[in-house]
């Protein structure tokens, strides 16, 4: 792998992943212990789900199942689209993007802006037909020279956090870690990264950081697939296991409101100037529950995800937050 910082990248795809990891202060110092973050928001497309969009498209091209001039459909809560989108672009793919229409309206704008053809779904649940899931499906099969990237269920995406953001965990805590945890959307960062990890070190503990609204923790914790709440979360929060989660070596699980992610996404912008989605203030809430269980003294590892600049008309929307009964940026509140 190039260090960009010192050598040309050939090609955008070459700017993807081998990001930096940060000491977050704030919640370091609430615990005694070192937290540190994967600045996922500075990958080209703008989030984690870079890594898997170029896991998926370069493992279909070795297995034949995308040829020049073909076309990747996908369906995702956005960020995934994203991904692929910018490796598609950079590759001569075309992509077809199926999303839920309660995204935020950046995620819609920036795929417009890439050239992606966006299809637009209610939100239902994942036993309808016309789940974003299964429409894109269909789709794939419908159209000629389309590969149906299938983020879920496609092992090429925990495969891209085994290879890569564990790798570069390990390399850049020079192995001295003690925990991971992040939030499960399709479950590959959590299941390769945790995979990827305790092949170095098996005492390294693997955290799950569940929302409301999912199903994970209590699975995790009594065997049962169950959901209690919700969140406004968007990319996390899964009601299944996937075949990216199949056998992911989860030791912790814990279970963060979206009033407690949000709390962690205003004082991390405040405080230390990083501007970040809900996903990354819920998984520094959970690496927050790791390193007290754990205990001062240890290190422990998160993921930040996407960047607030993706939800300037939600979360850092006074009058949104307010029809979501969520707090405001208090800073937004006092000019509004
Ligand atoms: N945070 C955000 C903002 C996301 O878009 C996603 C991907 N859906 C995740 C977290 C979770 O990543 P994964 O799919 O690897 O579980």
């Amino acid at each position: 792998m190039i260090d960009t910082r010192t050598t040309p990248a050939a090609d955008v795809l070459q700017l993807i992943g081998n990001t930096p990891l940060i000491r977050l202060k704030g919640p370091s110092e609430a615990t005694g212990c070192e937290i540190l973050a994967k600045c996922e928001f500075m990958n080209p497309g703008g989030s984690v789900k870079d890594r898997a969009a170029l896991f998926i498209v370069e493992d279909a091209e070795a297995r034949g199942a995308l040829e020049p001039g073909g076309v990747v459909v996908e369906g995702t809560a956005g960020n995934t689209g994203i991904g692929l989108a910018v490796v598609c672009n950079a590759k001569g793919y075309r992509t077809i993007i199926v999303m839920p229409e309660t995204q935020s309206r950046e995620k819609m704008d920036t795929l417009r802006a890439l050239g992606a053809e966006l299809v637009l779904v209610p939100a239902a649940p994942y036993s309808n037909p016309n789940h974003f899931v299964h429409t894109s499906r269909r789709i794939a099969e419908e159209t000629p020279g389309a590969l149906w990237a299938d983020q879920f269920d496609n092992t090429a995406n925990r495969f891209a956090h085994i290879r890569t953001t564990a790798a570069e965990i390990w390399a850049q805590t020079g192995g001295k870690l003690h925990g991971f945890t992040c939030a499960v959307g399709t479950g590959g960062t959590l299941a390769g990264t945790g995979l990827g990890l305790k092949e170095h070190s098996p005492d390294i503990t693997i955290a799950l950081t569940d929302p409301y609204g999912a199903a994970l923790y209590n699975y995790y914790a009594h065997g049962e697939l169950r959901a209690e709440g919700s969140s406004v979360a968007e990319g996390i929060g899964q009601g299944r296991i996937t075949a990216n989660l199949e056998g992911a070596p989860v030791d912790a699980q814990f279970r963060i409101s979206d009033a407690e992610g949000v709390q962690w996404v205003h004082r991390l912008m405040m405080e230390e100037g990083l501007c970040l989605g809900l996903s990354s203030g819920i998984n520094v809430a959970g690496a927050v529950a790791l390193a007290r269980e754990l205990g001062p003294g240890k290190t422990v590892v998160t993921m930040l995800c996407d960047s607030g600049l993706r939800y300037l008309s939600t979360l850092f929307n006074p009058e949104w937050c307010k029809t979501k009964d969520l707090p405001a940026p208090p800073w937004l509140e006092a000019v509004a």
